[in-house]
C-alpha cells in the first residue's frame, strides 16, 4: 500500500500519516522530518535545507528527491508506506512516477486533507513538537498531559520557528503555487481522495480507513 498524503502545511497530514502507519504497519516518511533529523545533526544535507525552511521555502527538488528515492528503497518499504510532505512540486511526483514505473509499481492513494486557509495560521501557531522524538501537539486542540513536555518520550515540546506566523503565510503561498497543482495530477491518474480535514483528527481518520478499505 502505497499512500500519498496532501494539504497545506498544518493540514493534518503528519498526524495521519502517523496514524495511518501505525494501522498498517507500513513506515510513515516525512521529508521535513528528515530534514529536521539532519540539522539537528549538523550533516552538511541539513546545513543546506535549512537556508530554505528556514524562509519557508522549498528545499530544491534535486537534493529532496534523491533522500527520498534512497529512504523508498530500503527494506522496510518493500510493503508500502505513507509519504507524508512529498512531493511537494511536479517534478517531485514525475521522478516518483518514473522510479515506481521501472519497478512496475504505483501510487495506489493520494490523499488530500483539506482545510482552508483560514484555519491555517491557528492550527501552526498553536502546533509543538518534540525536540527528541518528533511527536506533535496542539495547544488547544491535542494538549500533552504535562505542559511543555512531550507524553511519549518525557523531553521538551517547541514551537517550530518556521511556524511562526510570518513564515506561515510565505508557506502557504509556496503551497499554492507549487504543490496544490498536485491535486490535479493525481486526479488525472485516478487516485486521488479528497478527506474534510477540517473535522476532529479522528473523524479525518475514520474518513480515511473507509477510502482505504472501502
Ligand atoms: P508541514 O508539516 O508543515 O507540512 P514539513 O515538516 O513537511 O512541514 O516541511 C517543513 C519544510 O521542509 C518545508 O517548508 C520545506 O522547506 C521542507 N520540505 C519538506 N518536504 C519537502 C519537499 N518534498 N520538497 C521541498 N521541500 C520540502
Ligand atoms: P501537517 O503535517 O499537515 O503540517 P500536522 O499533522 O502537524 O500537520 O498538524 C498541524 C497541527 O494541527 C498540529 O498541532 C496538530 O496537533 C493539529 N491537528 C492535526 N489534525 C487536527 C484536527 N483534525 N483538528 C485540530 N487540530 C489538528
Ligand atoms: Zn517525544
Amino acid at each position: 500500500m502505497k499512500i500519498i498524503m496532501l494539504g497545506a502545511p498544518g493540514a493534518g497530514k503528519g498526524t495521519q500519516a502517523k496514524m495511518i502507519a501505525d494501522k498498517y504497519h507500513v513506515p510513515h516518511i516525512s521529508t521535513g522530518d528528515i530534514f529536521r533529523a539532519n540539522i539537528k545533526n549538523g550533516t552538511e544535507l541539513g546545513m543546506e535545507a535549512k537556508k530554505y525552511m528556514d524562509q519557508g521555502l522549498l528545499v530544491p527538488d534535486e537534493l529532496t528527491v534523491k533522500i527520498l528515492l534512497d529512504r523508498v528503497g530500503q527494506d522496510d518499504c518493500k510493503e508500502g508506506y505513507v509519504l507524508d510532505g512529498f512531493p511537494r512540486t511536479i517534478p517531485q511526483a514525475e521522478v516518483l512516477d518514473k522510479a515506481l514505473a521501472n519497478l512496475g509499481e504505483s501510487i495506489d492513494y493520494a490523499i488530500d486533507v483539506d482545510v482552508p486557509d483560514e484555519n491555517i495560521v491557528e492550527r501552526m501557531s498553536g502546533r509543538r513538537a518534540c525536540v527528541s522524538c518528533g511527536a506533535t501537539y496542539h495547544l488547544k486542540h491535542v494538549p500533552p498531559k504535562k505542559e511543555g513536555i512531550c507524553d511519549k518520550c518525557g523531553n521538551e515540546l517547541l514551537l517550530r520557528d518556521d511556524d511562526k506566523p510570518d513564515t506561515v503565510l510565505n508557506r502557504l503561498k509556496v503551497y499554492h503555487d507549487q504543490t496544490q497543482p498536485l491535486i490535479q495530477f493525481y486526479g488525472n491518474k485516478g487516485v486521488l481522495k479528497t478527506v474534510d480535514g477540517t473535522q476532529a483528527m479522528e473523524d479525518v481518520f475514520r474518513s480515511i480507513i473507509a477510502i482505504l478499505e472501502n
